[in-house]
């Protein structure tokens, strides 16, 4: 069998470098088309030569020299700009697309794979979150292959039935989306105001990059990842409960009508569910030592805490309501920025998105240059409340 072209999109992040990982190890079944990124030039450079990539993508045109100089005595094409990102997503010869582009700006690349009816690998849950139904249409009407990447939300797609295509009549009464709780689990309400953006990225299981972290430790990532779970699995945020689950062995449970719950379990390393989604329905090698239960030892559960992490229930209103996901996706995209340049602290993040929340409502968009629209009104009036904190 031909091995597989794939194009990873975001190739020198968290999750893109775990993807070439997974892949070096099957150069059987899969080959690098094409890797991307925003800026990183040298480290583009360097993964195109090792993966000798057909085409090195970089956002960021003002970097295009720089990588054209580094690839001058290789095999690999360089282009630059958004509208490359989306070329190398729908190429003819690709099969595969890793979405793990960080934020809004993995939408329109990632929609041109889906477009293109490629097998899409779903990392980039932003894309999804501010998109929900227009993203899903565009899915069923091109027959793309959407696999989902979130370690939550594959885990959840490996416990649902084979022939499930929502909550409603395939005996499933209830999706429990697990989460760690973040690096401030247990910490006091008023501890959290004065937390450092490396305390926010230092993630108790997961190393991710710092964008994700600092959702992860207010616990909009789980808010997100509650939207984007509505969305795949055709359900409404009442049937999706989340249960602190500080270890991350059990990566998410579908619970059944009959009383059974199935959880996928493993250690907590991304290139499992990445591999899970590439040779789907086959299993490869990850890479990813076996789960010591033994050493394991415990697993732990506990209820969410929305007072002290307010995010999750803005997330809960939010959900299925209006263009509020769309709006809450583009106010935290702002504030985690402003967070990490120490321009807001931890807890301004939630109350910005609050604010935006009350100041944009919308209805549902119902086209992408909508979507578009609406994200650019959220981030105008973030910014505009940033200016006045
Ligand atoms: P990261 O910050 O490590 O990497 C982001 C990648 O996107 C980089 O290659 C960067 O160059 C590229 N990028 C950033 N801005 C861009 C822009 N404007 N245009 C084009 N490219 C751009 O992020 P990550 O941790 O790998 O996360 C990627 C996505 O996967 C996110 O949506 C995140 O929520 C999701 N995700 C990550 C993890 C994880 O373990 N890291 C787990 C689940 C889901
Ligand atoms: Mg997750």
């Amino acid at each position: 069998m031909k091995p597989q072209s794939i194009t990873i999109l975001g190739a020198t992040g968290s999750i893109g470098l775990s993807t070439l990982d997974v892949v070096a190890r099957h150069p059987d079944r899969y080959q690098v088309y094409a890797v991307t990124a925003a800026r990183q030039w040298q480290s583009l450079a360097a993964l195109a030569i090792t993966h000798t990539a057909r085409y090195a993508v970089i956002a960021d045109e003002q970097y295009a020299e720089e990588l054209r100089h580094a690839l001058r005595d290789t095999d690999t094409t360089v282009l630059a700009g958004e509208a490359a990102l989306a070329e190398v997503s729908k190429a003819a010869e690709v099969q595969v697309v890793m979405a793990a582009i960080v934020g809004a700006a993995g939408l329109l690349p990632t929609l041109a794979a889906v477009n293109a009816g490629k097998k899409v690998l779903l990392a980039n849950k932003e894309a999804l979150v501010m998109a929900g139904h227009l993203f899903m249409e565009a899915v069923a009407a091109s027959g793309a292959t959407l696999l989902p990447i979130d370690s939550e939300h594959n885990a959840i797609f490996q416990c649902l039935p084979e022939r499930y295509t929502s909550t409603v009549g395939a005996g499933v009464s209830k999706i429990l989306l697990t989460a760690s709780g973040g690096p401030f689990r247990t910490w006091e309400f008023d501890a959290l105001a004065a937390v450092t953006p490396a305390q926010a990225c230092a993630h108790p299981n997961w190393s991710m990059g710092r964008k994700i972290s600092v959702d992860s430790a207010t616990m909009m990532n789980k808010g997100l990842e509650l939207i984007e779970a509505c969305w795949l699995f055709r359900t409404t945020a009442v049937h999706v409960e989340v249960v602190i689950h500080p270890q991350s062995v059990i990566h998410s449970m579908v619970q059944y009508v009959d009383g059974s719950v199935l959880a996928q379990m493993g250690n907590p390393d991304m290139r499992t569910p990445i591999a899970h989604a590439l040779a789907w329905p086959e299993r490869i090698d990850s890479g990813v030592p076996p789960l010591d239960l033994i050493a394991t030892a415990k697993l732990d559960f506990e209820a969410p805490d929305m007072t002290r992490f307010p995010c999750l229930r803005l997330a809960y209103e939010a959900a299925q309501n209006g263009a509020a996901p769309t709006v809450l996706n583009a106010a935290n995209e702002v504030a985690v920025d402003a967070f990490l340049s120490e321009k807001l602290p931890f807890s301004g993040i939630a109350r910005i998105c609050e604010q935006v929340l009350q100041q944009v409502q919308h209805a549902e968009p119902v086209s992408i240059d909508e979507v578009l629209a609406v994200d650019a009104m959220a981030r105008e009036r973030a910014e505009h409340l940033l200016q006045g904190s």
